[in-house]
């Protein structure tokens, strides 16, 4: 029996045609796997009926584990936070949008006129989800954080998802190649979620900021976020972490190009090859990368020493000319050094995993040195990079966020700072940058202020926990009259009470 696949995104400009296929095998008992709602019997359905947007979504999941899994292994799990299985709801209900929330994958659909945007029928959005999911089983310290930078990592991360799945298919690369033999036109890889900004454009005009395909070749050049606007139009870098984010998929892409370019041959196969090296360095670098305000170049660098440690650098002048492109530099080669020297003997890194890593005596000078009150909290771990053990002495500020808006006067959020640690002698050491706290709170401010600029703060917690609607619709059901009117966006954060504290809090990520 077969189904009916789009491979890429419905509107994908001169991309491969919607195709039969057998559909993919559930997956196996052990691993991480989805729940599914509103299943129908195997067969080829109509593009715009329910059945085949339930087959259409499952499929694009699956293919979405599948890259994953050729990347990193077997996906034996989801985040820390999901159960076994995640939701996979192709029509959750009335939205023009797409969302990760810990425990499942959400799409929707929403009419403007006469067209209906489903989208759960494209490939690029579940992928693109789906990597926000990905990112939360390697980094679940990503969920919560507030810096724009590293927030828009994760919006780059799925496009980076999307983008690989996209290479995955053969016809896809072969179309591509015909267009572009050296990847450096405008195409319908690089693009991702063309029908979704169709639908955007239609319902809310040229001008807003999700109207036009997210790009991944890009000439954007990197800027401290605090310093863009916090809105604008497609063409306009902002603060916003979607629009954001296309800096650290260009220099993906860009990688992809390069590494590409560089090989000896220009075949759809070498394109795969090319792709899944710079997918295995886009992991690792993500993995490895202590969570700094410049989080783009800290995966950078961490990429450029992963592939020190598996490629013996084989890719080091690909990916730093990448992201010198996009203004990001990548000076990797001292990133471990000693920086500066602070009080106490060496941490404890190898052998035996007893005892603390920092002496009191180091905790109590990081915190002295960041200006922390003595009571605050700060959690310690080993962490690998490059190969290199290192100890990372994580500090969590309190920032206020009452100058913002009236609705967060008492709110806090809760700030990692991490440092890494190492060793000058038998001396504790800073092998990092310290955290300063004008620069958090600038950082921070900074993307609270797009937060509240898109609406995409919930202060009502049971509208924000989950989807305007919940469970399946019928493809095609259109709101009553008596519906609400659906939001602009979904919600991507609520306050929620922390002992004595108000928190803001990330309730999902929307694509
Ligand atoms: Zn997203």
């Amino acid at each position: 029996m077969t189904i009916k696949f789009v491979p890429n995104d419905p509107l994908a400009k001169n991309g491969p045609p919607v195709r039969n296929v057998r559909p993919r095998a559930d997956r196996s008992a052990g691993l991480a796997d989805f729940s599914y709602t509103g299943q129908a019997p195997e067969g080829v359905y109509n593009i715009g009926t329910p059945e085949f947007l339930y087959w259409q979504c499952r499929e694009a999941a699956l293919l979405s584990v599948e890259v994953w899994e050729g990347i990193d292994g077997k996906l034996a799990a989801w985040g820390p936070s999901s159960p076994k299985k995640l939701e996979l709801l192709q029509n959750a209900g009335v939205e023009l949008n797409a969302g990760y929330s810990q425990t499942g994958l959400e799409f929707y659909e929403f009419t403007t006129g006469s067209k209906t945007t489903f989208s759960g029928a494209s490939t690029d959005v579940v992928a693109h989800e789906a990597g926000h999911a990905f990112l939360d089983v390697i980094r679940p310290d990503l969920w919560n954080t507030s810096f724009p930078e590293t927030n828009a990592f994760h919006e780059a991360f799925g496009d980076c998802m999307a983008i690989l799945a996209a290479l995955s298919d053969k016809q896809t690369r072969e179309e591509l190649l015909k267009a572009t033999p050296d990847l450096g036109k405008s195409n319908f890889v690089e693009a991702v979620m063309e029908d979704l900004a169709d639908g955007t454009k239609r319902e809310f005009g040229a001008s807003f900021d999700g109207s036009a395909p997210r790009r991944a070749l890009n000439d954007f050049k990197w800027q401290l976020p605090t310093t863009l606007p916090t809105s604008g139009k497609p063409s306009v870098l902002t603060s916003e972490v979607h629009s954001f984010g296309r800096l650290f998929s260009g220099c993906f892409y860009d990688a992809i190009r390069n590494i590409f370019l560089a090989s000896s041959s220009r075949t759809p196969a070498s394109l795969w090859k090319a792709a899944q090296v710079a997918g295995k360095l886009l992991v690792a670098g993500a993995r490895q990368a202590p969570e700094t305000v410049r989080f783009f170049q800290s995966v950078g660098r961490a990429m450029i020493l992963a592939d020190q440690s598996a490629n013996a650098g084989a890719n080091r002048d690909a990916l730093r000319a990448a992201f010198t492109r996009h203004e990001i530099a990548l000076g990797s080669a001292a990133m471990l050094a000693p920086r500066a020297s602070l009080a106490g003997a060496a941490p404890k890194l190898g052998g035996a995993k007893r005892g603390g890593i920092l002496t009191a005596t180091t905790r109590d000078d990081l915190k002295r040195r960041i200006g922390a009150p003595p009571s605050s909290r700060m959690s310690v771990t080993r962490r690998s990079i490059g190969g290199e053990q290192v100890a990372e002495a994580t500090n969590y500020r309190n920032v206020s966020l009452a100058d913002l808006s009236r609705d967060l006067r008492d709110v806090v959020v809760v700030v990692a700072e991490p440092m890494l640690i190492g060793s000058s002698g038998k001396r504790a050491a800073l092998l990092s940058s310290m955290p300063q706290e004008s620069v958090t709170t600038d950082e921070v401010h900074t993307f609270v202020q797009t937060l509240l600029e898109k609406d995409s703060i919930s202060f009502d917690r049971d509208d924000g926990a989950k989807p305007a609607t919940r469970g399946i619709r019928s493809a095609g059901a259109r709101r009553g009259a008596t519906e609400a009117q659906p939001r602009r966006r979904l919600p991507t954060h609520t306050v929620r009470v922390r002992g004595d504290k108000k928190v803001l809090e990330r309730i999902r990520f929307v694509c």
